[in-house]
């Protein structure tokens, strides 16, 4: 088997520690075989994706094996369409069992010869009390419980009737085979616990060959055995039934031995996770399938658009542990919106669309260029949009009567388009009801593709698509599937009343007509909305696409102060990175999740009306470091205002950076003169004669003047002096108009002086 390349590194937890050590001390020869063992009676959800990243996880940083293994030993709940789910997801997931695909089912023979040689050594026997007289028999926690009458039975009666069992001579519940350990044994699952019983079923592997079947607790770590494994890795449920395990390798006296070790299994908030609850939705018809967008199952997962990079992330960051807890799903959205943010191409869509008519727009529709990158400068990619006199915006952006600070659409205002234009709205239409059914605006042709409008600052940018060119699509938009953090905590309520109904709604959206080449599984960042994925729905142009998770950070919502009794926080592990994030505003994780930018650069720009408009005026996260840098500094030392420029003044100023026009010093002179208004980076770089030369025959000529005049520091070099050369060569600079780059002056003086 392998793990995936990108699987993020674990830290290390209490099993890989133990195993480490078991490694070192060469137990099992220093192998190291782990397991993921589902039944297939449901399909595999999130909480099994912590065991499978576990399991897999654990074999490939040890050089080991990770077996799939479908614990098959109840006819009657399992189904061939969930192994092929199972198998599927653990794939999907990025985990690979290779050889290693085995079945309980397949040792069926082999439980049953050990069955029969345990009752030969006098270790199990056919009990026939019914079901109640054999759990009236049990005891309780504080009571020992009673010997059973068929307890003593002979060796050669129990075979007899063990085989009859096998035969099919007995009706179900009218025995069983139990174990003889010890009924007075403190821990209850050592009193005699069953280990065969009799079902009259078909099997969908072995049909009717059998009609007595293993328990779990007897055919689980024969498994274990039979396949040698050596780590066998479980949830705390099963913690008790450790004694059990060891007991029935030992009693079995199979010749290898593994160990099993307990962790905490994964909660999730605002979800359910038990198999039964979940089969109860998909069978209630409460979700529309197993792969239910909703779900916290991994084909709902999937479906909904969530990357297996995000699962596996998630499941490196919750860490594994003893303590039960459980993790706020806002994690699990913030790692889904990190993932997607590095990833999904930004396009433009509307979903709640109101007219804006441009009312000077005189001509055929223009083309504009939009990078699908624009947040990830170097990254190639871009598409047409086509701009016209008739176009769509959400209606949010716009508000009548807005309060100061809102940087969108209102009467006598202007607002930037993304990639386009700058409008002003002077007329807002009304139907006899009185909502607003158009506007009616203007558009500055200077201001095409984000040129700076002249006297305009604080700009906000909100999205549009062309009416006559937007596509209509069908939007899904997900939620959370429950309105409580925790169904079915509360006593006396149904937790399918606590389903959410507002967790889908269906809306028709309009969306650039780019997307009509996409594909189903491909996923876009509307910008301003979300990231959402084509789903499996559309049929040729129809398209039906899934929100899978809106920008804004859920996790924010941490910030507030929570009843502590109805909220555990996440595990240990998983505080870490998530609880520095903590201290970021609501506004300062939605922008570093849209910029990609790291928390103190988001906070900066949170925490700066001017920077922030001058961002989104941008539209791109390279501009980021000197904005929170250089910009803000001049902010600050002149107490500025505003600016008289815009950021794609800075988005200029940054590519004459990167093509090595200027150097990071000729660049803030640039920027304190654009400070200053005298005119674009460009403009500025011309009349001042700025442009950084590499010229090396300039530069010794420059170098040779500051050398010819500064006799007494050469010798004093020459004598030993290393420090002199920062002075020469910051004179040397200065000699060229500060344009030399300062790398080539230095390795220029260096080799004068040497020579
Ligand atoms: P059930 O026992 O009700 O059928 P289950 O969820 O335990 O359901 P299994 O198919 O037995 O399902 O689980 C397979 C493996 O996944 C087991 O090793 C189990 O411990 C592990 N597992 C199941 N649920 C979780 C969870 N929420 N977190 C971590 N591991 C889990
Ligand atoms: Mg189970």
């Amino acid at each position: 088997m392998s793990a995936p390349i990108e699987t993020p590194p674990a830290a290390s937890d209490f099993i890989r520690d133990k195993v480490r050590a078991d490694v070192a001390a060469g137990k099992y020869g220093g192998r190291v075989a782990t397991r993921f063992p589902p039944e297939p009676n449901g399909y595999l959800h999130i909480g099994h994706a912590k065991s499978i990243c576990l399991n897999f996880g654990i074999a490939a940083e040890f050089g080991g094996v990770c077996h799939l293994r479908m614990d098959d030993t109840n006819p009657t709940t399992e189904d061939p369409e969930y192994v092929a789910s199972i198998q599927r997801d653990v794939k999907w997931l990025g985990f690979d069992w290779g050889e290693n695909m085995f079945f309980a089912s397949d040792y069926y023979d082999a439980l049953y010869e050990l069955a029969e040689k345990l009752i030969t050594l006098g270790r199990a026997y056919v009990c026939d009390l019914t079901e109640e007289q054999m759990s009236e028999y049990r005891g309780t926690i504080s009571e020992p419980g009673r010997d059973s009458p068929f307890r003593e039975r002979s060796v050669e009666e129990n075979l007899d009737r063990f085989r009859r069992m096998r035969k099919g001579e007995f009706k179900e519940g009218e025995c069983v085979l139990r174990a003889k350990i010890d009924m007075a044994s403190p821990n209850m699952k050592m009193r005699d616990p069953p280990i065969y019983r009799i079902k009259h079923a078909h099997h969908y592997r072995t049909g009717d060959t059998w009609c007595i079947y293993p328990l779990y607790d007897y055919a689980h770590c024969l498994s274990d055995s039979f396949e040698r494994i050596t780590h066998s890795i479980c949830t705390m449920e099963f913690e008790s039934a450790r004694e059990l395990y060891d007991w029935v390798v030992e009693a079995t006296e199979v010749p290898w031995v593994p160990k099993q070790t307990e962790f905490a299994r994964l909660n999730l908030s605002y979800t359910v996770m038990s198999k039964r609850k979940l089969l109860e939705l998909v069978e209630g018809k409460h979700v529309s399938g197993w792969d239910d967008p909703r779900l916290p199952t991994i084909a709902g997962l999937r479906r909904r658009g969530i990357r297996p990079e995000a699962i596996r992330e998630f499941c490196a960051r919750i860490g594994v542990a003893k303590n039960l807890s459980t993790v706020d799903v806002a994690l699990l959205e913030h790692c889904i919106r990190e993932d997607l943010n590095a990833e999904a191409p930004r396009v433009l869509a509307v979903l709640d669309p109101l007219k804006v008519t441009i009312t000077n727009w005189d001509r055929e529709p223009d083309e504009l260029d939009a990078a699908y990158w624009p947040h990830d400068i170097p990254r190639e990619g871009s598409r047409k949009v086509p701009f016209s006199g008739e176009l769509l915006i959400d209606r949010e952006d716009f508000m009548e009567s807005p309060p100061k600070d809102f940087h969108r659409l209102a009467p006598g205002r202007a607002v930037r388009l993304r990639h386009g234009y700058v409008i002003t709205c002077n007329e807002v239409i009304k139907d006899a009801a009185g909502a607003v059914t158009e506007l009616r605006c203007t558009y500055d042709p200077e201001t095409r593709g984000g040129a700076a409008p002249a006297g305009q600052k604080k700009l906000g940018t909100i999205h549009w698509v062309s009416a006559a060119h937007a596509l209509d699509v069908e939007v899904r938009l997900y939620d959370r599937l429950f309105s409580v953090e925790q169904p079915g905590s509360t006593e006396g309520v149904d937790w399918k009343s606590e389903l959410d109904p507002q967790s889908l709604t269906v809306v028709r959206a309009r969306v650039e007509p780019s997307l009509a080449s996409a594909k189903v599984g491909e996923r876009f960042q509307f910008e301003r909305l979300g990231f959402f994925i084509v789903d499996e729905d559309t049929r040729g142009r129809a398209l039906v696409l899934n929100r899978v998770i809106a920008l804004k950070d859920g996790y924010a919502k941490l910030q507030k102060p929570k009843e502590p009794e109805k909220r555990a926080r996440p595990q240990a592990p998983a505080a870490e990175k998530p609880a520095a994030e903590k201290a970021l505003s609501r506004e300062a994780l939605a922008l570093k999740s849209t910029y990609g930018i790291t928390d103190d650069e988001a906070r900066a720009l949170a925490n700066e009306p001017l920077l922030l408009s001058l961002l989104e005026s941008a539209g791109r996260s390279e501009v980021v470091p000197f904005l929170v840098n250089e910009v803000l500094r001049e902010i600050r030392s002149k107490e500025l205002a505003s600016v008289p420029f815009d950021g794609t003044a800075l988005v200029e100023l940054q590519l004459l950076v990167n093509d090595g026009t200027l150097s990071n010093k000729l660049a803030k002179d640039v920027l304190a003169a654009m400070i200053a208004g005298e005119g674009s980076p460009r403009e500025i770089v011309d009349k001042r004669g700025l442009k950084q030369t590499t010229d090396e025959g300039a530069i010794l000529a420059a170098i040779e003047r500051v050398l010819a005049a500064n006799a007494d520091a050469v010798a004093r070099y020459r004598a030993g002096n290393q420090n002199v050369i920062g002075a020469l060569t910051g004179l040397s600079i200065k000699e060229t108009g500060g344009r030399a780059n300062p790398k080539l002056v230095g390795e220029l003086l260096r080799k004068k002086l040497a020579g």
